[in-house]
Parts: structure tokens; sequence; C-alpha cells
């Protein structure tokens, strides 16, 4: 099997004339990666730019609740608020090696567009974002943060003008100016090596999480967490997947319900297909036309999902299953009044596989939950869940 795939999925379905780019971002990759001044650089920019390493707390009220021993990866504590950075600036690092003067990015909620904009303001590169038009409405406040930062975003105005489009025109802005740009992907999506590129970027927290528990003497039960793309989930699993012992939960947009066609289970209800470069699952009707997905979370709000979940979906190691608005954001106000935390929506549907997993061990467990970001950009939507406005 090529490197390239994850069992059956990957690759890179592209049109001939981004061949050329991508071997060369491949290449960049490795030989950078593994030079110690590129890994320096940015172990220096993780630790005291971004405040790596993250803490793995030990969410005491939340154990009491539940009577299991529950600790929270702490992604949330990260500059700009999300897991989403470390990805972003290692790109654009990388990006600056290659000599290229101009990043582009697609983004949904606004999240990686973000980590972007910041990446290209603390590295001197130019930035221009690409975002569909209607969530530059409903994301006004990052759209404003990332022009603050000096990027550039453009409203995508075709289809359903939301992250699908977005990542359709960053594509095609890059295949059509590919020598002098660099197009930094925001999850463990899209064509080989993006997937590979971005696991290995955002590894960094399965790692810090690995010496966390050892050091607290602890072998972890559970891992959860929220899967968009799947880059946070790859990044926390990456450092326990070869322990079989160690059980995996991925947990999708399950929106108003699997049974409905409103929601963003991509592996629950998806089938084979082609999107956005790669072979995965990907929500689809019977002609393969890519269908609309839907979830109170923009961040989880995506029709196809990272190869390497497709195939750990497959082979079973990994378990994904789907949490609906309702759970999450039960599960979101609970850590609120309990532990004094407001998570990110995409976060908060790790927490509420909680609620449905712990009843059913039969021993005392210890859970991780990877809490990939914090809930300030989420404020409006919670202030409007439940007025019938969040889905007008
Ligand atoms: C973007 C985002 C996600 C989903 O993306 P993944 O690539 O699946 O991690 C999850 N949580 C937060 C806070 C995000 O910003």
């Amino acid at each position: 099997m090529k490197k390239a795939y994850y069992g059956n999925f990957g690759g890179q379905f592209l049109p001939e004339s981004a061949m050329f780019a991508l071997n060369e971002l491949e290449n960049a990759f490795f030989k950078f990666s593994q030079q110690k001044k590129f890994k320096n650089e940015l172990k220096r920019l993780l630790k005291s730019y971004v405040g790596r390493p993250t803490p793995l707390y030990f969410a005491k009220n939340l154990s009491r609740i539940y009577g299991h021993e529950i600790y929270l990866k702490r992604e949330d504590l990260n500059h700009t608020g999300a897991h989403k950075i470390n990805n972003a600036i290692a790109q654009a690092l990388l990006a600056k090696k290659m000599g290229k003067k101009k990043i582009i990015a697609e983004t949904g909620a606004g999240q990686h567009g973000l980590a972007t904009a910041t990446a290209a303001a603390l590295l001197g590169l130019e930035c221009e974002i690409y975002m569909g038009a209607i969530d530059v409405q409903r994301q006004a406040l990052n759209v404003y943060k990332m022009e603050l930062l000096g990027a550039r975003v453009n409203a995508v105005e075709n289809g359903l003008k939301t992250l699908k489009e977005a990542t359709t025109a960053a594509i095609q802005t890059w295949v059509n100016d590919i020598e002098r740009l660099f197009y930094v992907v925001g999850s463990v999506v899209g064509p080989y090596p993006y997937p590979m590129m971005v696991a290995h970027f955002q590894s960094v927290i399965g790692a810090e999480c690995k010496i966390a528990l050892k050091k607290l003497n602890k072998k972890p039960d559970y891992i959860l967490a929220a899967v968009g793309g799947g880059s946070n989930a790859a990044g926390i699993f990456n450092a326990f997947i070869k322990d079989e012992s160690v059980k995996l939960i991925g947990i999708e947009a399950g929106g108003l319900g699997i049974a409905t066609p409103y929601h963003a289970a991509t592996l629950s209800k998806g089938k084979t297909g082609i999107i956005h470069g790669m072979k995965t699952k990907v929500l689809q009707d019977d002609l393969g036309n890519i269908l609309p997905v839907h979830s109170i979370s923009a961040g989880l709000d995506y029709p196809g999902v990272g190869p390497m979940h497709a195939h750990l979906f497959e082979s079973k190691r990994v378990r994904y299953e789907a949490i609906s608005d309702d759970e999450c954001m039960k599960a979101l106000k609970l850590l609120c009044k309990k532990e004094g935390i407001i998570p990110a929506i995409e976060s908060a549907h790790a927490l509420a596989f909680l609620e449905k997993l712990c009843p059913t061990l039969k021993k005392k467990s210890v859970i991780v939950v990877n809490l990939s970001g914090r809930g300030d950009k989420d404020i409006q939507t919670i202030r409007e869940y439940k007025k019938g406005t969040i889905y007008g």
C-alpha cells in the first residue's frame, strides 16, 4: 500500500497541475521537520508563544459526578483559543523555510483562519483567508480579528456558502498560483501529504498527555475527542494508538439526530467517496452529490473526515459516536457550572459522551477528554440556543 494511504483511504485526487506542488511540499516537510534547527524553532514558538505544554487537568467535580477519574487536556488554553495554532504555526514556519511569501487558508467558524492569520503576522507572511459568505456573517468577530491581524478575508458566495465551498475556493486559488502560494490546511484532510503532516504537527497533544499521565502514575482507559476533520483527535490519539488497551473514541456532530438529515456524522452515516483531494467517508446522496451538513458547532460542520479516521473506523481501532446538539449543550453547561470552564461547542461534544459512557463502565476508569478549544467564540450561539435562531 502506498504511504499516501491509510488502508483504503487517502491519496491525491487533485488535477495533474497540483502534483508538482504536492511533491514539493512532501519533500520540504521531510527535509525541514527532521532538521534540528526547524524543530528547535517550532518548539520555542510552541512554548513561549502558544503556551505549551498545556495542562492535563484533573476535573475533580466532574469526576465526582460521573464516578470515574476524568482528566481534561487543556488545548483551550493555547494562544488563539484552540489546538489549531499548533498546526498553523508549524505550516507557516514550513512555508517560510520554503521561501513562500504568501499563505492562504480556508476557514469555517474562523478558528483556523484566526490561527493562520496569527502565524502570518508573527512570521511576516502575507495572508489571505477563504470563508463562506454565511460564515463571514455568522462569525463577524473572528473576521474582524483576522483583518486586525493583517489578513485579507474573502467571502465565498458559491453553494451553501460555508466551509465546503471555502475549501474548494482555497484549493482552486492554490492550484492556479501554486509556485507562489503555500496552502495551510486546517485539519487532517485534503490530499497527501496534508493529513500526515497535520497529524504530525498535532501529535504534540498526545505526547504531552502521555508524559503528564506517566508523572501521575496513571494509565488511561479511555480517550475522547471531538471529530470534525479529525485533527485534535488525531493529535491526542497518536501517542496511544499502538496500545490496544487504551480505548479511543471519536465524537461526531449528531446535530438534530442522525435519523434526520440535519447532522454532520460522516463516519456514522457516510459512504466512501472523494472530496477535497482525498478518498474518505463522505456524506453524499445516491448519485454522489455531497449533502448539506448541520451542526450547532461550526467547527464540526463538514461533510468529509480525515482519511485516517475512515481507516480507524473501518479497522475498528477507534469507535465513533454521534452526539446531538441538545446533548452537547447540556454537557457544555455542566462544565461551566461545575468546573468554571466554558468549552468550545466542538469540545462539548466529546464531554457529552461521558454521560453515555460512564454508566456502562464496570470498573473505575481513567478517562481523558481532549478539550480542543474554549467557548469565547461561541458565546453568541450559546445565548441564542433554543431561541430558534441558530437554524435560521
Ligand atoms: C476546528 C475545531 C475542531 C474540529 O476540527 P478537528 O480537525 O476535528 O480537530 C474541534 N474543536 C475546536 C475547538 C475547533 O476549533
